[in-house]
């Protein structure tokens, strides 16, 4: 899950990392009260969940409460990366002396979470990862002891040449590393983390991705969800109890059981055809969720043909029948089916379809390889 900025902030805060004060607005005259209570020049930034967003045009400096309004007026609304501003942070601004970056993410290869940290901040990491990989230096954390006080002293003496600097660039690694661990967090990103001209270091920008799965013991991180955020498709799936990830092919494929929808893919592209979608009906399997998955399915344009592969255990053949054929009167799509129905009341599960005029195989094998014709149009 993608949190936005100033929700990371808070976070960052709780912390105690040295983040500066800020408040978000959803329209532009709350952005110029914000930016009348802060005074002087503050930053007006757009609250998306993508990175970003001052080369897009949603950073903007503003020296007085009017522009504040002016631009916050520009911002919301504004289209960045296919996302829509719905918030703006309003924040005051900070004088800039270098900007660093300082990250912390799950790494599946050393199976840890790895601190990241280079002097060219305010760019994006993946370039000056590509460019020049000697700028980042990198620290595997034992997630048994944490990230070690002397670590953290390294890691920032590698930043920073100014022994002041050194000492709060380290806390701040400390602090960040407590935010990444109890957010349940697969991210966490200060981009840049800034020196001012006085010497002092702080975070002005926040990024986090916590992991789906750490949520349910979070609720407080959890009710940060932003729905309007996020593809309907996955907030549809979610509240479906299914698990859904949309992927660049053709063929729409509603499958029970993770193992299954996996075997499908792999099958799908055997016969050289593209899946749609990764689509997991889950083990029990009620018409609602049958219907849920074809809605989603079919909102995909790009979807030129709907293969089931159902697998009957606890998942009853009957069920996802009646769940077709109920779909099938409720939602209005032209595209092809193709279904294979075998295990738990197969017989019942055939005979429910064809009633409604529907054919079905029991063999995976054949379904596959008529999916794929059918998606190429042959
Ligand atoms: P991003 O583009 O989405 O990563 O947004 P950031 O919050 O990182 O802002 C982008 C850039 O805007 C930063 O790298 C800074 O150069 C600039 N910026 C952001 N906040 C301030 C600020 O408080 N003062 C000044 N002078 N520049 C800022
Ligand atoms: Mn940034």
């Amino acid at each position: 899950m993608n949190i936005h900025e100033y929700q990371a902030k808070d976070i960052f805060r709780d912390c105690g990392l040295p983040v500066p004060p800020g408040e978000v607005a959803t329209t532009p005259e709350d952005a110029r009260r914000l930016a009348e209570q802060y005074g002087g020049t503050v930053v007006v930034k757009a609250q998306v969940h993508v990175g970003g967003r001052g080369k897009a045009g949603g950073v903007k400096l503003a020296e007085n409460p009017g522009e504040a309004m002016e631009h916050a007026a520009n911002i919301l609304g504004m289209d960045i990366k296919g996302l829509t501003v719905e918030q703006v942070l309003v924040t005051p601004a900070e004088d800039i002396d270098t900007e660093a970056y300082v990250g912390v993410i799950v790494d599946r290869a050393s199976k840890r979470p790895v601190f990241m940290v280079s002097r060219e901040g305010g760019v994006d990491i993946e370039e000056v990862a590509a460019r020049s990989p000697e700028a980042i230096t990198r620290l595997a954390v034992d997630p048994r002891y944490g990230l070690l006080p002397f670590q953290a002293y390294w890691l920032a003496a590698s930043l920073y040449d100014d022994i002041k600097q050194q000492r709060a660039a380290a806390k701040t690694m400390m602090s960040l590393y407590d935010a990444f661990i109890q957010s349940g967090a697969s991210l966490a990103e200060i981009n840049p983390l800034i020196t001012t001209p006085a010497g002092e270091v702080k975070a002005i920008d926040a990024k986090m991705n916590i992991d789906d799965n750490e949520l349910f013991r979070r609720g407080a991180i959890a009710a940060m969800r932003d729905l309007s955020a996020e593809p309907p498709s996955e907030t549809k799936a979610r509240e479906a109890d299914l698990t859904y990830i949309k992927l660049d092919g053709d063929i729409g494929a509603v499958v029970n059981g993770a193992g299954l929808a996996m075997a499908t893919m792999d099958l799908i592209k055997f016969y050289g055809g593209e899946p749609a979608n990764f689509l997991d009906i889950g083990g029990s399997s009620s018409p609602d969720k049958v219907i849920a998955a074809l809605e989603i399915i079919t909102s995909d344009p790009a979807v030129k043909v709907i293969l089931f592969n159902i697998f009957g255990g606890i998942t009853r053949c009957d069920d996802v029948a009646n769940g077709i054929v109920t779909a099938l009167d409720r939602i209005n799509f032209e595209l092809p089916l193709v279904i294979r129905l075998t295990g738990t009341n197969e017989e019942e599960g055939v005979r429910i379809l064809e009633q409604a005029g529907i054919s079905a195989s029991t063999s995976m094998d054949e379904v596959v390889q008529r999916a794929v014709v059918v998606a190429r149009g042959e």
